[in-house]
C-alpha cells in the first residue's frame, strides 16, 4: 500500500480533553493534533482531505466559494452531496459571478446558503476598503459559520506569497477548524480538473480576470502579471480577510 492509499488516521478525544460542546459524540482536537493531522492529509488526495472533514465535523461543517470556478465544489459534493456552501453576497459581485452562483446552484442542486449583506449607507469600499471587507465580508462569514466546528475553503498555497506557507488544516481565530482540501494544488492542476471534469467557471475568468472579487475591487490583470494584481489594485491591500480571520 502507498502512502496515498494508506488509510486516514482520527485522533481520538483522548481522557482528560475537554468534550465538543456542538456535539459531545465529536472530537475536539488540541493545535498539535491538528498539525500532525495536516501533515498527514499533505500526502492524499483532495478527496480525501474532504472526507476526513465530512467524516469528522459534518453537520457542523461548511464551505465557501468564491464562484471563480466549481472546482472544490465539484470535488466536495462527489464526497458529500448535502454538504452546505457558503456564499457571501456583498452587493457588490458582477453579474457574471451572481450569474455563476446560480449556474452552479441548479447545475449540483446545491445546499447553498446566501448570506446577503444590508445597502450600505455610504460606499464604503471606496472611503474605506478595509473596514468594507471587515464589515461585508468577514462579518458575514462569521455569521455563516455560527454554530459551525470546521469550515473548508479552496484557499491555494500557489494563489499568492500570503498564502504560500498556508496548512491543510489548522485552526482559525475564531477556534473553528480550517481545512484548505486544495491547498497544494498549482494554476495547472485547477485547469486540468476543469478540463477533466466539465467544471462551470466564472466567464471573467476567461476574460483577463483570473482572481475575482467584487466589481469595485477587481480590474482585469495582463499577461505576465501576478494573478491576484487585479485585486484591489493601487490600494495597500492584498487581502480581504476571510483568510486572515
Ligand atoms: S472587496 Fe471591495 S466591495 Fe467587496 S467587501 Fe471588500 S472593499 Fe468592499
Amino acid at each position: 500500500m502507498t502512502v496515498a492509499e494508506s488509510p486516514i488516521r482520527t485522533i481520538t478525544n483522548g481522557t482528560g480533553s475537554p468534550y465538543n460542546l456542538i456535539d459531545p459524540a465529536r472530537p475536539v482536537y488540541s493545535d498539535a493534533e491538528l498539525a500532525e493531522i495536516s501533515a498527514e492529509l499533505e500526502k492524499v488526495s483532495a478527496t480525501k482531505v474532504i472526507r476526513w472533514a465530512v467524516e469528522n465535523f459534518s453537520p457542523h461543517l461548511a464551505m465557501t466559494a468564491s464562484m471563480t470556478d466549481a472546482v472544490l465544489i465539484d470535488l466536495a459534493i462527489k464526497v458529500d452531496p448535502a454538504i452546505e456552501v457558503v456564499f457571501i453576497d456583498t452587493g457588490y459581485h458582477f453579474p457574471e459571478t451572481l450569474e455563476t452562483v446560480e449556474e452552479v446552484r441548479r447545475h449540483y442542486g446545491l445546499n447553498l446558503r446566501m448570506m446577503t449583506v444590508a445597502r450600505q449607507a455610504e460606499e464604503l469600499w471606496e472611503a474605506d476598503p478595509e473596514n468594507c471587507c471587515s464589515a461585508v465580508k468577514v462579518g458575514q462569514l462569521d455569521r455563516a459559520l455560527a454554530g459551525k466546528a470546521a469550515w473548508m475553503s479552496g484557499l491555494r498555497r500557489a494563489e499568492a506569497e500570503s498564502r504560500a506557507g498556508a496548512p491543510i488544516v489548522s485552526r482559525d481565530l475564531r477556534g473553528l477548524v480550517k481545512v484548505s482540501p486544495i491547498a497544494t494544488w498549482t494554476d495547472e492542476d485547477v485547469a486540468a480538473y476543469i478540463r477533466d471534469n466539465d467544471v462551470i467557471v466564472n466567464p471573467l475568468t476567461l476574460r483577463g480576470y483570473p482572481s475575482i472579487g467584487c466589481e469595485p475591487c477587481t480590474s482585469p490583470v495582463a499577461d505576465g502579471e501576478d494573478p491576484r494584481a487585479g485585486r484591489w489594485r493601487g490600494k495597500d491591500k492584498s487581502e480581504c480577510g476571510l483568510h486572515l480571520a
